[in-house]
Formats: C-alpha cells, structure tokens, sequence
C-alpha cells in the first residue's frame, strides 16, 4: 500500500484543476464589437440610461428565467440591497434570513438599517428550515431573504406559503444558484424578488455584475427608482409617487455595460454548462458514497442542483480517533482541493452581531433608537447551522471551473479519498503525535 503523501508519498491528484475563468472566442469576439459600437454609441460603455446591451441582455435574462422585469446592477450585493429596499423594509424592521450563508445575503439587511432574525437550516440542503420560520415572526417581520446555498435551491413552496399567509415578501439570493430549477422552475422566479451574481466564480460571469429578477411592475419600479440613474427611472418608472421624488439622491449600482456583453454571450450556454458542472458534481458523490467519515452532498429529487461549490459533510462518529482538520490535511496533501468549510462561522455568531455593531458608533441598526425589541445573537440560536459549521463542514472551492468533461479528475479525487480511507491508522498515529 503506497504512503500517504502527508507522509512523504506521491499524491494521487496529478491532472490540474481546471483553470478560472474560462473566456471563450464567443465572449471576446462580442467584446470587441461591443467597443466598436462604443465609437458613435456610449450605451455601450455607460448604462446611466438603461439602453444598449444593458437592456438587451435584461430582456434576454428575463426571458430565460422565465420572468417579466430584469434590472442590472453593480454586483449581487446591490441587487440585494435594493431588493430590501424596493420591499419596503425600513430602520428597525425585521427580515428572516439563515445564518449559514455568504455575509451579503444579511448585510443587504443591515444596510437598511433592519434587523436580521436567524432562522436555522435544514441539516440535508443547509437552506433555511421552512419549519422554523414561524416561531420567528413578529409584528415587526417584513421579508425573508432565501439563500439558495452553493447552488442547491432551498424550499420554496412552505416558504412563500407562510410568506403569503404573513404578508411578508420573499427575495430570494440566487448568487450562487443561477439557472438552478425547483420543481422545474427557475431560482428567481417563485418569490418576490430575485438577485443573481454574474461576478467572479458565479455560474455565468461578466466580471463584476448582478441582476435583479421581478414579476412585479411596482417593486421593479421601486427597485429603479432606488438603484438607477433618474435618466433610466424616466423611461421606466410611471408610479406617480415615486416620480415625485425622482431626482439624483441614488444609489450608483448600475453595471459596466461591457460586463452585460460578456454574460450576455454565455447564457446561452448556462443549461449546457450547468449540466455538466451537475455531470462531473454526480460523479464525485456517487463515488464518495460508503467512504468512511464523508457524506457526499445531498441533492432533493424535486430540485436540479447547480454546484457552485461542493460541500459534503464529515462524519466523525465514522472515522474516530481522527478530527476533520487531519482528514482534510491528508486529502489536501493527497492533492484533493478540498478545506475545512466556507461559512466557517454562522453569521450571528459573527463579531458585528454578537458586537452589535454594523454601522460603527451607535450600535445600529440595535440600538440606536430604531429597534422595537432588544435583539441579541447567542450561540445555541440555530444549532444545526452552529453544529455545521464546527464539526461537520467541508468544502471544495471553484464548482463553476467544472465544466466540460472533468471525469479525469473526479476519478483521480475520488482515488486520494479511497487511498487516505485505507490508512486511517496512520491519521490516527498522526493525530495522536499532533495531539502531543
Ligand atoms: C457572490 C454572492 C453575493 C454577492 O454577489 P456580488 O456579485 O459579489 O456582489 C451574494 N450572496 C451570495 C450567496 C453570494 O455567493
């Protein structure tokens, strides 16, 4: 039996990891024309009034998605920002969000000045647990915002359902999910707002980008009236109240038309890239189940899984005697690329909610005089996201770089994983001698 290579052996993973970003003729030709156009028309190079590529490739990705308005912004960050805001929800509101998340599906929430309520996670797809929201609500409850975390949707139906009978609004952050389907229907679609990245390492990419996705002619609105230059809100905004007050007090999240041109080439190709990020993620899962002390990553039969990043679960019960930093230690030096977790620490349990402290001074949005009840974050508060997070997350970087055929690899992966299952006497050995 070969060494392990944290011991001096050969590692197992040769083949290199797919390369980031990958650019192909199409995106480049399209640039090019895209700067030639720029010559006599600057909608090419500036989208202050909304037209040109940045109004072509809204139309295209609202139709794709299968959804009526799309409105470009600087990034998914601001998409959800303005989401919050288009919803309606104000200092001292309270939004449901998961704490086991990237931190902009909450501070979308915070830069409102609102207050976030952690609703804990389902153990299986690690979206927030439709079964815990309700506890959660008050009279102060305006939205929740749903992550659909590393591209897994998360479980929309009992969410809007609840969302419906509360009336609350639903946003959904798709920033990881872009083109992933529930029950056949596309992330982005099925609550109230949707926001997708198109930056770096999303499903499609324009560099830097994000588009926010409605069904709704007056949260669109709303949502162009806080985020867009007032030359766009003349063309797209009737709402006489909100004209009242157009004018240039806004957000200046729009995007680079350029980054539209670029995504703009790819998403005719998402479904084909998705299914083959989705191809080579089934791969590695089918050849994960049965090794000892990992659980390969679950996805639900009524949902299509985009694979954003893959994140299978340590089983220590399994392995005992081994603690997951030394498991990963050997599959990392195995050449597998794989670390201890993404979220690494749940969000409430972060300095500026256990601090209380986002905007620096006064303690806001907590206690400056907005909140209706004095809200802290404890540990214990969503035990399942908590227990995730220190025991049991794994994580493999870059999912998005997987496509085409990465069968090669995955084997060759899969290959480290089963050579370090059959020396876990020696991860004990080595355990014990890092233990002292
Ligand atoms: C990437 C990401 C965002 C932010 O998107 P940007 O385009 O980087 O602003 C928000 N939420 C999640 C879950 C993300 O992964």
């Amino acid at each position: 039996m070969s060494r392990l290579a944290i011991e001096g052996g050969e590692p197992v993973v040769t083949l290199p990891k797919p390369i980031w970003p990958q650019i192909g003729d199409e995106e480049i030709q399209a640039v090019i024309e895209a700067l030639n156009q720029a010559r006599n028309n600057w909608e090419y190079l500036c989208s202050a009034a909304g037209g040109g590529p940045t109004a072509e490739f809204e139309e295209k990705f609202a139709r794709f998605m299968g959804a009526q308005y799309a409105m470009c912004t600087s990034g998914g960050g601001p998409a959800l920002h303005i989401a919050v805001m288009a919803c309606g929800v104000e200092a001292g509101d309270e939004v449901l969000v998961s704490p086991y998340t990237w931190g902009q599906t909450v501070s979308c929430i915070l830069q409102q000045n609102a207050i976030p309520v952690f609703v804990d996670i389902d153990p299986l797809t690690y979206n927030m647990d439709p079964s815990k929201i309700e506890e959660k609500i008050t009279s102060r409850t305006k939205a929740i915002v749903v992550v659909h975390l590393y591209g897994h949707p998360a479980d929309m139906d009992p969410i809007i359902e609840i969302a419906h009978r509360y009336g609350l609004k639903v946003i959904e952050d798709c920033a990881q999910a872009t083109g992933a389907l529930y029950k056949g229907r596309r992330v982005g679609t099925l609550g109230d707002i949707g926001c997708f990245s198109i930056g770096d390492g999303k499903q499609i990419i324009g560099g830097e980008g994000g588009v926010l996705l409605t069904n709704d002619r007056d949260l669109f609105e709303r949502a162009n009236h806080y985020g867009q230059h007032p030359m766009r809100q003349r063309r797209q905004v009737a709402n006489p109240e909100l004209l009242h007050y157009m004018d240039s007090l806004i957000y200046t999240y729009r995007i680079h038309p350029l980054a539209t041109v670029i995504a703009g080439a790819q998403l005719p190709h998402l479904d084909e890239w998705n299914t083959q990020r989705r191809q080579n993620h089934h791969r590695l899962s089918k050849g994960l189940e049965g090794v000892p002390g990992i659980r390969p990553v679950y996805e639900a039969p009524e949902c299509e899984h985009v694979y954003h990043i893959y994140s299978p679960t340590f089983v220590p019960e399994e392995v005992e005697g081994i603690s997951r930093e030394t498991y990963v230690k050997a599959l990392s030096a195995e050449g597998v690329p794989i670390g201890l977790g993404y979220v690494g620490v749940p969000i409430h349990l972060r300095p500026r909610l256990q601090e209380r402290q986002y905007f620096y001074g006064k303690h806001c949005p907590w206690e400056c005089g907005v909140a209706s009840r004095d809200l802290y974050y404890h540990p214990g508060d969503c035990p399942v996201a908590e227990d995730r997070c220190t025991r049991t997350e794994l994580s493999f970087g870059a999912g998005a770089a997987w496509r085409g055929d990465q069968s090669a690899l995955v084997d060759q992966i899969l290959s480290a994983f089963y050579k370090v299952s059959e020396h876990l006497d020696d991860l004990r050995r080595i355990e014990k001698a890092t233990q002292g």
